[in-house]
């Protein structure tokens, strides 16, 4: 993509014609910040002009998961300081489309005036340009070639029942006295100094306040979380923890003896945070500066929201701990809740579902189906948020599948490269089939053509009946 595109600049600029910006849009966030990046450093080496970038995600699709991947993609070029104009692309009514992008670009109105200073850096210890995961030790099921794991923050909720567990994907059914879990389960619970009162279920386990969890009768199951003060006490004493421990970090903290100590510790998780406004950035000179000492713990990115809107939390949270995964930093995420009242096991299942999701977006873990679909335009002959709708409905239990809904095919392929199979439109009522990029099914009528496509996904073999839904 990016030698096409300095191929016609090339030509362009020999033709004295540099009145261009640049778009370099692909509906995968990962591939689409690569290739900014790459396309800026060319542009610089090969001595062409620093044309303005347009930003965005192509076929993000609808909803939370569409905030999300264009978030990511473009929240992470802008933290980056690469991007002019930005365009969100959604399969929803163009005007929702406006306010995602305003959110996203406001964010960087006042940037410069509240964020601290981040300590520049001389060697780049990752590749911006490709990715590969940060390489970590293996801690209990963090880091290592584990998935990231997602910890819900439940310091601000008290739990006296396991229905309150339901929020997170951990169902109690009495007629059985067993436990069950959907695809969004979560896999730890931070429940501060709040301890749980009644045992968990084996799919989850829970972090504990170090003062809170040195007085439980039973610590089995448990983890304590110590800030920094309390691990350089207990190593100290002489009490150094023999069992898994998560440990509280922020960019200040990583000075002195602590860095030689964790160098040393075969039992620690890393819980990083930041108060910088330009949280992205330091929370990755943060992971630099690991690298530099030689530490290769698991880490977990805590992100606390800051606002109740849901849009704002999303776009924000996306941007920051998404742009952190793009470059392969992170083995978890923990998203702290606000510190307002009364919403907060709704809350709870939000934060749940948005970790999940920035992961999905993220490629790092995948626990739904995954929809790339066009924002339709003239050449679409038919409802496309109608017909993605009704494709999410019989085929949202399909964890990894990537399905393409594109309203045309002039530019629907091209779209959907990355997608398992495709649902393309190509006249008046009729269906073109995909099974990756190759056309398996032309011309189907479109009332039979969401049957044909599962029937294909079944020839395949990667069709599943629906189970029922926890929610
Ligand atoms: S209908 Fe075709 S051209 Fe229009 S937005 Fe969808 S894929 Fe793109």
């Amino acid at each position: 993509m990016v030698e096409s595109a300095l191929e016609f600049l090339r030509i362009c600029e020999d033709e004295n014609f540099t009145n261009i910006v640049i778009s370099m849009k692909s509906s995968n966030p990962q591939v689409m910040v690569e290739a900014y990046r790459l396309l800026s450093k060319k542009l610089q080496e090969e001595k062409l002009n620093p044309y303005p970038l347009h930003l965005g995600v192509t076929e993000a699709g609808e909803g939370e998961d569409g905030r999300t991947k264009s978030a990511m993609g473009i929240g992470t070029l802008l933290e980056d300081g690469l991007g002019d104009t930005v365009r969100v692309s959604l399969t929803e009514d163009p005007e929702f489309e406006i306010p995602v992008a305003r959110t996203l670009v406001d964010r960087y109105n006042n940037r410069s005036e509240t964020a601290s200073f981040i300590e520049p850096i001389d060697v780049l210890p990752i590749d911006p340009y490709s990715y590969s995961r940060r390489i970590t030790a293996e801690v209990e099921n963090f880091g290592g070639k584990n998935v990231p794991r997602v910890i819900a923050d439940y310091s601000q909720i008290d739990i006296s029942e396991p229905a309150d567990l339901q929020p997170i994907g951990h169902f109690y059914l009495p007629a059985t006295d067993k436990w069950a879990m959907n695809d969004l389960g979560a896999d730890y619970i931070y429940s501060g100094a709040r301890p749980v009162p009644f045992m968990l279920p084996n799919g989850l386990k829970e972090i504990i306040d170090y003062t809170t969890w040195n007085t439980l009768k039973d610590q089995s199951r448990t983890y304590p979380l110590l800030t920094k003060e309390e691990y350089l006490i207990t190593i100290l004493n002489g009490s150094v923890l023999q069992a898994t421990h998560f440990i509280k970090l922020q960019i200040s903290d990583c000075e002195g003896d602590i860095l030689n100590y964790l160098q040393e510790d075969p039992y620690a998780i890393l819980v990083i945070e930041t108060k910088n406004t330009h949280a992205m950035a330091e929370l990755r000179r943060l992971f630099f500066k690991l690298a530099q000492h030689r530490i290769h713990l698991p880490v977990v990115t805590q992100w606390t929201q800051h606002s109740d809107s849901v849009d704002q939390t999303t776009l924000y949270a996306a941007t920051d701990c998404g742009g952190l995964l793009v470059d392969g930093l992170g083995d978890g995420l923990l998203i702290k809740q606000t510190d307002s009242a009364d919403h907060h096991k709704n809350n709870a299942k939000f934060l749940n579902s948005l970790a999940f999701g920035i992961l999905q977006a993220a490629r790092t873990r995948m626990s739904k189906t995954e929809y790339i679909s066009c924002p339709s335009c003239g050449r679409t002959l038919f409802d496309l948020q109608d017909t993605t709708a009704r494709i999410r409905q019989r085929t949202d239990h399909l964890k990894g599948i990537k399905i393409g809904i594109m309203g045309c095919i002039v530019n629907g392929p091209g779209e959907m490269a990355d997608a398992d199979y495709g649902y393309v439109g190509m006249g008046v009522n009729k269906i073109a089939l995909y099974r990756g990029q190759e056309v398996v099914k032309r011309s189907v009528p479109a009332d039979r053509a969401l049957d044909e496509l599962i029937e294909l996904m079944r020839e395949d073999g990667v069709w599943k009946e629906p189970e029922a839904v926890l929610e």
